[in-house]
């Protein structure tokens, strides 16, 4: 069994904001990033939680992420818009192409976003939260161009990206979201794993002879406890989740989130080495759309009689979309962020090789 220590959300998202600094960030980019990956971690989010604080530390380094850049306007259609990341953090320039598409949704009553080249934007139920703290619904489609993880329904080798999909509603309890790779696990669920955290489901990885497995170095190849994990060191490959149906919606996420805005696929042509997200975000405003405080009773309403349903185990009530991570999130901020000892000592590793003393 791993053993965790918890941090205090603030004096952890303080430490994370002095590493970034030190590693060339500004202010603003190394405040927004560290705040990204300390939410995802108090949304039960460990995979893109800070843990990926070595490994954009050492993107960066290797000039994968290129700092100080902004969301440039590519195509303006009004409402729709196509914006390009050059390669900037995703925490930074998803989240300026996020409130621009939330603007436009908010003016015209509709906005579709395609946004290419960002470098990795994290937890995508950020961006879906965020359009629904504005009163927005959103439904976002990401792939990962440069990375290649998955193998589609049936195969044996690796074709996809992890490709996750999220839709978020707003709703006066709180909002409804759905946030979810298309991949059986997040590859950042098997970093985790790898780490000493939770262990991966079984029949999570395929071999390439076809053989279901759990163990983390089926995608890493043999790691040693402190150190990097890189899935070009495995031969095995994550499989898609939901049978031939989310294979089919990862397959999708390719399409519209990488060929249809122009950001690299996980496809053979594409340059490897730099993980790439390509998003495109459809944001509605059910204001525009007639009564919104009807629709406000309506989903309610049908959110609330689902929770009904009587449960398999009686201790484990049914969920809507999103309430796992808000009971999360309530609960880690009282009692820290709870961290695998060596994912830990990886971070800490990190800011001692910039000069960063941990807490
Ligand atoms: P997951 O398997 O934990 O599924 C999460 C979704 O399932 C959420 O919507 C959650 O509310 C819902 N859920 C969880 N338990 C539930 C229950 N008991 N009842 C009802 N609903 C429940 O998520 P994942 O596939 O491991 O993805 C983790 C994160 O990784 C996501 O935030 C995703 O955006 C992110 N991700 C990002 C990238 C990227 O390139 N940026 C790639 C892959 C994944």
């Amino acid at each position: 069994m791993a053993s965790y220590v918890h941090i205090p959300a603030l004096e952890l998202q303080g430490f994370v904001t002095r590493i970034f600094l030190a590693a060339g960030c500004t202010e603003a980019e190394a405040g927004r990033i560290s705040h990204h990956l300390v939410g995802a971690n108090l949304a039960g989010h460990d995979s893109h939680g800070v843990v990926r604080v070595p490994r954009y530390v050492e993107w960066h380094r290797a000039g994968h992420i290129v700092g100080g850049r902004k969301a440039e306007v590519v195509t303006d259609g009004g409402g729709f818009l196509l914006l390009d990341g050059g390669y900037g953090w995703g925490q930074v320039v998803a989240e300026q192409a996020t409130r621009l598409a939330i603007a436009r949704a908010r003016q015209l009553g509709a906005c579709v976003m395609g946004l290419r080249n960002s470098a990795h934007l994290g937890r995508v139920g950020d961006y879906a939260e965020m359009a629904a703290a504005e009163g927005l619904i959103s439904i976002h489609f990401v792939n990962v161009g440069g990375s290649v993880l998955v193998a589609p329904f049936g195969g044996a080798e690796r074709r996809f990206s992890t490709a996750p999909f999220s839709v978020g509603v707003p709703l006066p309890g709180g909002p409804v979201v759905l946030d979810f790779a298309t991949s059986l696990v997040a590859e950042g669920k098997v970093l985790v794993a790898s780490n000493g955290g939770k262990a991966l489901p079984e029949g999570a990885l395929v071999s390439p002879d076809g053989t279901l497995s759990a163990d983390p170095r089926t995608l890493y190849g043999d790691y040693a406890p402190v150190g990097p994990r890189n899935p070009e060191n495995g031969l095995g490959a994550i499989r898609a989740f939901g049978e031939h149906k989310g294979s089919g919606l990862a397959f999708m996420c390719e399409l519209l989130a990488g060929c249809l805005t122009g950001s690299p696929t996980s496809g053979p042509v594409e340059a490897r080495g730099r993980v790439v997200n390509g998003m495109l975000s459809i944001h509605l405003s059910p204001k525009h759309f007639g009564d919104e405080a009807a629709f406000h009773a309506a989903a309610q309403s049908y959110v609330d009689w689902v929770k009904t349903c009587r449960p398999v185990h009686p201790d484990e009530p049914v969920l809507a979309p999103g309430e796992m991570e808000s009971r999360r999130r309530a609960e880690r901020l009282v009692s820290g962020v709870p961290l695998p000892e060596e994912a830990w000592a990886n971070i800490r590793a990190t800011a001692a090789a910039l000069g960063v003393e941990a807490p």
